[in-house]
């Protein structure tokens, strides 16, 4: 192609190029108030139909919930009925179950019921024969009733009377009973009022004692034995308010005379019985819960031994104190049995050299086992029989070795103790009183110049103690507040005894033979120093004001125990 034609093309192509661009602004000048207003409508009916479709939408949701809802409870519905329908297939079979069981019982019933007819026709058949006899019996029976039926009245009739009877009867006990019943009243007003005469009694009693002083020194002088030549006696004089008088057989005339004052002088004649009755009171405090200690001090021969215990194979007029205080402690805690219980019990000891011994141990040389006292075992007894018992064995192992002099038992002491526990059985106190009975060792003195080795060591021992003893009884007599106890075993053992309220009797025995003088003034010379300091015959006086007291209470008491 050429350029002319070229031209002519390109020329052609700007024609229509510019051609083309008027048509556009033209079309676009024309379109664009269509645009404008297409524009408007279209989002106007956009909004519309949004909001339409919205409310479609809405709309169709809420049907489908719904929808789903009623799905949901038509499954329900039909998972209900599905369950409904398997228990009524169960009930089916079960009610068809039922059916069977019943049609077969109702076949059972059939043939019993066919059995039981059967039955009754048996039955009836032989009622029929029976009844004729029951009629017959029917008859037998009344007959028998109407005759029950008159005794039934009679019976009635006499226990009508018999009540009558029970009641009247009734009424005299209740009066009878009422009677008794103040009777008994004053039967217990009397009783309670013999137990506190009797708890006046012994406070009187006791009060007494004590008037009569704590410490009694009481000689008994020993009858001429029967082997004995010379009979004259070295006592002239013996009062019965506890004078004495000693001659001295070396000395003439008023020079050679002593006299002396205890609470008591027993005079050779004097019976074991009276010596008793006198210290017999005390057995009675021991069991008011008093501690009582009876000694019995002399020279060997003197008769302490008697005293305390009698002669050997002593019949019971010769009982000496132990064996009576014994009996007559049994005898008091019988009496006393309504309104105490006693518990008694007995030790027996032997104090040698210084040294104790249970002579109710099993073991005779067991005097080593027994440093304290406190260890001694203790008997209870029931009966004075029983303690006798026990004083034989205690007697048989009072080991005796035979000296030139005497015996063991003669240089040794014996302690017999006798405790008592009461239970006052109205009050619910409880009361502890003890007797020790003593038989001590000789007192006589020895020559230094005679004896020597065991023999002197056994009488410094005897010495010392029984001078312990005169301290220890001289310093309570005095009421010191120091009582020597611990100079001697003697008083060591005894110390708990001794110490307070104790009462202390000491029988001082005495040989009445001129040889035996000097020995006896000894004695007499302990016995002074330890009796009582105060002025016995100012408490003899008392005592006397006391005594009709005491003699109107016993016999306002013997009274009342009749
Ligand atoms: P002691 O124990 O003091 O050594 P005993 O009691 O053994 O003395 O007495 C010595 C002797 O005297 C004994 O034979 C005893 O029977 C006798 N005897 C002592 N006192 C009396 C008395 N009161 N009556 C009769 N005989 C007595
Ligand atoms: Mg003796």
């Amino acid at each position: 192609m050429d350029e002319q034609e070229m031209a002519i093309v390109l020329k052609e192509k700007d024609d229509l190029n510019r051609e083309m661009s008027n048509l556009r602004s033209q079309r676009k000048a024309e379109a664009q108030p269509q645009q404008l207003h297409l524009n408007y409508i279209s989002k106007e009916s956009l909004s519309l139909l949004i909001a339409e479709s919205t409310n479609r939408v809405n709309e169709l949701e809420e049907r489908l919930n719904l929808a789903l809802s009623l799905q949901t409870e038509a499954t329900n519905k039909v998972k209900e009925l599905e369950d409904r329908l398997k228990e009524s297939v169960i009930l089916q079979i079960e009610s068809a179950n039922k059916v069977k069981e019943l049609e077969d019982r109702l076949k059972d019933v059939e043939i019993l019921q066919a059995e039981s007819t059967n039955r009754v026709r048996e039955v009836e058949a032989s009622l029929e024969s029976k009844s004729e006899w029951w009629n017959k019996k029917e008859k037998f029976y009344h007959t028998l009733t109407e005759f029950q039926l008159g005794a039934l009245r009679e019976l009635k009739f006499a226990s009508q009377s018999i009540h009558q009877e029970i009641v009247k009867t009734k009424k005299s006990y209740s009066d009878e009973s009422t009677t008794l019943g103040s009777r008994i009243k004053a039967l217990d007003d009397a009783a309670n009022n013999y137990y506190s005469i009797l708890a006046e009694d012994r406070k009187l009693h006791n009060e007494l004692q004590e008037l009569k002083g704590d410490i009694r020194v009481c000689c008994r002088i020993r009858p001429f034995l029967p082997g004995q030549k010379r009979k004259h006696s070295i006592f002239e004089y013996i009062g019965d308010n506890g004078d004495l008088i000693v001659s001295d057989p070396f000395k003439r005339g008023k020079e050679g005379f002593r006299s002396f004052k205890f609470d008591k002088v027993y005079s050779p004649e004097a019976t074991q019985a009276e010596v008793f009755s006198d210290t017999q009171p005390l057995v009675q405090s021991v069991l008011d819960g008093y501690n009582v200690c009876i000694f019995a001090y002399g020279q060997t021969g003197s008769g302490k031994t008697y005293t305390m215990s009698g002669p050997d194979g002593a019949t019971e007029e010769e009982w000496g104190v132990n064996y009576r205080a014994l009996n007559n402690f049994f005898r008091i805690s019988q009496s006393r049995e309504s309104n105490f219980t006693y518990e008694i019990s007995v030790q027996i000891v032997e104090i040698y050299n210084e040294q104790v011994r249970d002579l109710l141990g099993k073991n005779d040389n067991s005097a080593k086992r027994y440093p304290l006292f406190k260890i001694i075992i203790i008997h209870v007894v029931k009966t004075t029989s029983a303690v006798l018992e026990l004083m034989d064995i205690g007697l048989n192992n009072r080991a005796k070795s035979s000296t030139a002099m005497n015996e063991r038992s003669s240089r040794s002491h014996s302690i017999v103790s006798i405790h008592a526990r009461g239970l006052d059985l109205k009050s619910g106190s409880s009361l502890r009183g003890s007797l020790h009975l003593v038989d001590l060792a000789g007192s006589e003195r020895i020559d230094r110049s005679e004896v020597t080795g065991d023999r002197l060591k056994e009488a410094q021992h005897i010495n010392k103690s029984l001078s312990a003893l005169g301290d220890v009884i001289f310093a309570l007599a005095q009421k010191n507040s120091h009582v020597p106890y611990r100079n001697s075993k003697l008083t060591q053992v005894l110390q708990s005894s001794l110490d307070g309220q104790a009462k202390i009797v000491m029988f001082v025995q005495l040989n009445p033979d001129a040889s035996s003088y000097n020995e006896t003034l000894h004695t007499l010379k302990f016995a002074e120093r330890v009796s009582s300091v105060e002025d016995v015959r100012e408490l003899t006086e008392q005592v006397n004001i006391f005594l009709p007291d005491v003699a109107r209470k016993n016999i306002y008491i013997s009274s009342k125990l009749i």
